[in-house]
């Protein structure tokens, strides 16, 4: 709690204070290449019968993603603490790389946590982050997989907090994480709403995104929140089935739970074992979800479904065809959604979909379940 309560206090010092605003605007810009263009998809548009589809291109960042949004604003905030060191806890290793890249920038010692697992599954975002500068520990207990990477992060962190700041990478984890998270993902909404009313001279009627933990789609949503209007909808990880143990739809299946330090909905058995998870998109597989999700579902300020992981793939191709923008799985689900609320919506609706990262780290996965079948010649449909 003493740590927890640290952090607050400087973040609610740092939130106030210009100097600190400007020099993470700026990095924002020069360095992660803010603002990302709000792209309208003439082709996608047209085979959707003629909605107005636009792109917001967090995938153009630097790393990829929307992750290294917060990796900064949470570098800046560990700077002005004091610290010298930074930890993190990693699944598919996308969240270490945006870690280990702002440590290197800022000259933190780093280190991240990841599960043993994982790091046989990405074995090159490892290498990434040893490329980077930092240390990758591998977590041997559990699952080991992101939520027990998560918990060894938080053990370390009670151990070395005087020199230490622990990086989380999602709006999740104790208070104040899931808020200061979503402040510094919320740059993606502002951009986003200033955006579309210029393009459009109104307020979208949809806005998409997928959730994991949830950082990209609050980040996405918070400029909106009043604006009741606009539909939110988040789009979760329905991997094989929506069967205990075989997806990661959270928000869709789960039931109110504490875990890593937040209560919010959760994966979990009927005496509250944490559920194993499934989906075809690393970044999607985790067992919580925000707190603040939580409670847009809850006001029914938003709404949660879920896509499995045969249409997120259909979806990621679609858009490369039409496009010539390959997403990461992780949006492909929102894709695939949208696909499907289409021609529910009126000819002439406005949706901004939340492009949260490229697919550069996924084309092996997307080989493997694309270009061969069981007997090992190519499917149909590439
Ligand atoms: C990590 C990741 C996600 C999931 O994290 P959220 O906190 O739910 O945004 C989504 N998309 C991409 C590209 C990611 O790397």
């Amino acid at each position: 709690m003493a740590a927890l309560h640290e952090l607050e206090r400087a973040y609610a010092k740092a939130r106030r204070d210009p100097a600190f605003q400007r020099e993470l605007r700026e990095l924002l810009t020069q360095y992660a290449g803010r603002p990302t263009p709000l792209y309208y998809a003439k082709r996608l548009s047209q085979a959707l019968g003629g909605r107005r589809i636009y792109l917001k291109r967090e995938d153009l960042l630097h790393t990829g993603a929307h992750k290294i949004n917060n990796t900064l604003g949470q570098g800046l905030l560990a700077r002005r603490m004091g610290k010298h060191r930074i930890i993190a806890e990693t699944g598919a290793g996308q969240h270490g790389v945006a870690t280990a890249t702002v440590a290197a920038l800022l000259g933190f010692e780093c280190e991240v946590f990841m599960g043993e697992e994982d790091m046989q599954r990405q074995a090159l975002n490892v290498v990434r982050m040893r490329l980077l500068g930092a240390r990758v520990t591998p977590v041997t207990g559990g699952t080991k997989t992101l939520k027990d990477a998560t918990s060894e992060a938080i053990r370390n962190w009670v151990t070395t907090v005087r020199t230490t700041h622990y990086c989380i990478g999602s709006v999740v984890g104790p208070h104040p994480y899931p808020m200061l998270v979503r402040d510094f993902q919320s740059v993606i909404g502002r951009e986003a709403r200033q955006q579309i009313l210029k393009a459009e001279h109104r307020l979208p009627d949809v806005l998409l995104a997928c959730v994991g933990g949830g950082s990209n789609a609050i980040g996405l949503f918070h400029a909106f929140r009043d604006d009741r209007r606009v539909r939110l909808i988040g789009v979760e990880a329905g991997g094989t089935s929506l069967t205990p143990g075989h997806h990661a739809a959270t928000l869709v299946k789960g039931r109110p739970g504490v875990l890593h330090g937040a209560k919010s909905l959760l994966l979990q058995d009927r005496v509250g074992q944490v559920l194993a998870t499934e989906s075809i998109s690393a970044g999607l597989d985790y067992p919580g979800v925000g707190p603040e999700h939580a409670y847009y579902q809850l006001t029914k300020r938003a709404e949660y479904v879920a896509v499995d992981d045969t249409r997120a793939l259909r979806a990621a191709q679609q858009l490369a065809r039409l496009e010539g923008i390959l997403p990461a799985l992780e949006p492909s689900h929102a894709l695939a959604y949208l696909a499907r609320l289409a021609p529910r919506l009126r000819r002439h609706a406005v949706v901004v979909l939340g492009l949260s990262g490229r697919g550069d780290k996924d084309v092996q996965t997307m080989a493997q379940r694309l270009m061969s079948t069981s007997n090992g010649t190519p499917a149909r449909h590439i």
